[in-house]
């Protein structure tokens, strides 16, 4: 099994790509937020729960994720690996992820992360808000604590995978078909 965890900050293409390569390699793509937003979706105790946090741009517990993830892998089955986007968020859930796939004979192989600039950032998720209707997405002020939240939280997770030997940057401005073609280029290279 080869797990492969897609990174980048809000917007900056990992939901989208996250889909599309785990087709591609037959990866289970695991995306918290989606679940999350399934949750808030489906009217649950937890949803009704986490949607003000994420409603403000902040993170929700980490607790909360790192069981969600831990359910999913172990309801899994005929899948080449696991593909984790927006997961982790934290260096403990890094560190709980790691744990979790040691304890199952499996590791992290490899973190992408897609580099985009701030300012397009912003533009496409004041796009995606036309669609997507997500209210995290409408309000440039909750835009704009998520990427401080990614900076603060999120990125230190970079310098944590580069010691492991992880870390392969990908160039995140441009055509979707052609990020594309560079993230697959690099996932090949582990199979
Ligand atoms: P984006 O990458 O555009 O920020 P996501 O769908 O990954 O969108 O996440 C949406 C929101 O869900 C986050 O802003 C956060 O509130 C919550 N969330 C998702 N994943 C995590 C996580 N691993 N840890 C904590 N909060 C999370």
């Amino acid at each position: 099994m080869l797990n492969f965890l897609i990174f980048g900050p809000p917007g900056s293409g990992k939901g989208t790509q996250g889909v599309r390569l785990a087709g591609k390699f037959n990866l289970l793509h695991l995306s918290t937020g989606d679940m999350l937003r399934a949750e808030i979706a489906a009217g649950t105790e937890l949803g009704k729960k986490m949607s003000l946090i994420m409603s403000k741009g902040e993170l929700v517990p980490d607790e909360v994720v790192i069981e969600m993830i831990a359910n999913k892998i172990d309801g899994s089955s005929g899948c080449a690996g696991f593909l984790f986007d927006g997961f982790p968020r934290t260096v403990a859930q890094t560190a709980a992820l790691e744990d979790m796939l040691n304890k199952r004979g499996m590791k992290i192989d490899s973190m992408l992360v897609l580099d985009v600039d701030h300012d397009e950032l912003v533009k496409r998720l004041i796009l995606r808000a036309q669609d997507s209707g997500r209210p995290d997405d409408s309000d440039p002020a909750v835009i704009e604590n998520r990427i401080d939240v990614y900076k603060s939280k999120t990125e230190p997770i970079i310098a944590y995978c580069r010691e492991r030997g992880i870390y392969e940057p990908v160039n995140g401005m441009g055509g979707i078909e052609e990020i594309f073609e560079r993230l697959a280029v690099l996932m090949q290279k582990h199979f």
